[in-house]
């Protein structure tokens, strides 16, 4: 295990154990399932527009093989290392069995922030780090997609450079693209669909209305934002948001309108308001009905576990609860958490069918999208429920149990070559 490192890995390990623990899985077999099939480390060396050179390390680790090509998303951030991707791909995984994909994770990244580089900068770093990825990706061994610091721009010059060094356009090698190059329609808004989706289901099942509930969604970006615009046209107030530049809280409830144009026209939430301004720290613990990080990982420790007072806790990040704040959480039974691999499955399971497309050359209409996109993920939904009443165990718990257990199931009855 030694590869792997940092307390994002850890903390992907240490929910394993306890669902290996929870359905026994014997000490000798786990390494097979936890640990990463591959990982590749790649330097990217580009041009800055001042003329010198820079290099960025980039990663893409692919967890598991056994029932297609690994899949999963690619993140821009200058904290991005190996152990991270490595969690990242990890969760990949389970999230994909639970939905019932046939993929296995993956994870890719480049330690930089998007933020401090040009256009131009941008794509030849995209385009290098593609490149560099040629030998090891593929529509059938391994299909990058979006995640934080990266869109359906980056998508569409990986999906470039990769299809100019095969001779013809191969659009099934990337997922997350604009519709204009093979993309799906509803893709960029699956993943913050499927979170108000979910969310939805939850309040069906503790009785609550969303006319006149309540919400705070951490991170403004892509999942973030859809998840709260759609929980607004469920009927729900957005008492507070924030995104790396700022954060602000109204408990009268903010105006989505003013924010989506005012982040349309400079990029960010930052100067946004004055008077709305808010401690980003004290946002998570805010009373509201449903809380969505949609984040980083790692936002809710032990602490601020202890301080929620949210009646829904819907995770559209990944990771962002420690295993800490799940002990906390199942004492606190009053809260009810969509864990991440279920929560923001939705943007995975809108890959899958846009690969399916790709492949096809046959395109879907949204309508299509969204229903067989809701159909997977109520599924998945009633599975971890029924599996959390059956055993009385967390929702996280049960996600994953029920995750790992097909990866295990894959992997016994495939059997051990050579
Ligand atoms: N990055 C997203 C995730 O964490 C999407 C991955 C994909 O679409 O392949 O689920």
């Amino acid at each position: 295990m030694s590869t792997y490192s940092g307390p994002v890995f850890d903390m992907a390990r240490s929910q394993f154990e306890t669902i290996a623990d929870h359905i026994g899985i014997p000490q000798h077999e786990r390494p097979r399932i936890l640990l990463p099939k591959r990982a590749i480390t790649v330097a990217c060396p580009i041009h800055r527009d001042d003329g010198s050179i820079a290099v960025f390390e980039g990663y893409r680790v692919q967890h598991h093989l056994t029932f297609g090509p690994t899949k999963g998303g690619t993140r821009y951030a200058a904290n991005v290392d190996l152990g991270e991707v490595a969690a990242l791909a990890i969760w990949m995984s389970w999230k994909c069995a639970l939905a019932g994909l046939p993929y296995g994770g993956a994870k890719g990244g480049i330690a930089v922030d998007p933020h401090s580089l040009s256009r131009r900068e941008l794509e030849a770093l995209s385009r290098r780090y593609m490149q560099e990825m040629i030998p090891f990706v593929g529509p059938q061994t391994d299909v990058p997609a979006p995640d934080m610091g990266t869109n359906e721009q980056v998508m569409a010059w990986f999906m470039d450079t990769y299809s100019m060094y095969q001779g013809q356009a191969v659009p099934e090698v990337v997922t997350g693209k604009p519709v204009a190059v093979g993309g799906t329609v509803g893709r960029r808004e699956a993943t913050g669909r499927g979170v108000a989706h979910l969310v939805g289901r939850a309040m069906e099942r503790i009785g609550l209305d969303p006319r006149g509930a309540t919400a705070i969604v951490q991170g403004y970006g892509n999942v973030g934002s859809v998840s709260a615009l759609t929980l607004a046209e469920m009927g729900v107030r957005i008492l507070g948001v924030s995104d790396h530049t700022a954060c602000y809280h109204d408990p009268r409830g903010l105006d989505l309108a003013a924010i989506e144009r005012h982040v349309a026209a400079h990029g960010s939430l930052a100067g946004f308001s004055t008077e709305l301004a808010f401690d980003p720290k004290e946002l998570l613990v805010q009373p509201c009905d449903v809380l969505v990080p949609a984040a980083v990982e790692r936002v809710i420790d032990a602490d601020v576990a202890r301080r929620l007072r949210c009646r829904i806790l819907a995770e559209g990040a990944n990771g962002p609860t420690t295993p800490e704040a799940d002990r906390v959480l199942a004492e606190r039974d009053e809260i009810f958490v969509l864990p991440d691999i279920l929560c923001n499955s939705g943007g995975v399971i809108v890959s899958y069918f846009e690969w399916v497309q790709d492949i096809q050359r046959l395109f879907w209409e949204e309508d299509e999208v969204k229903r067989r996109a809701n159909q997977i993920l109520d599924r998945a939904f009633h599975q971890v429920q029924e599996r959390v009443q059956r055993e009385r165990i967390p929702q996280r718990m049960a996600a994953m149990a029920i995750g790992v257990e097909k990866v295990l199931d894959g992997k016994r009855r495939r059997g051990l070559f050579p």
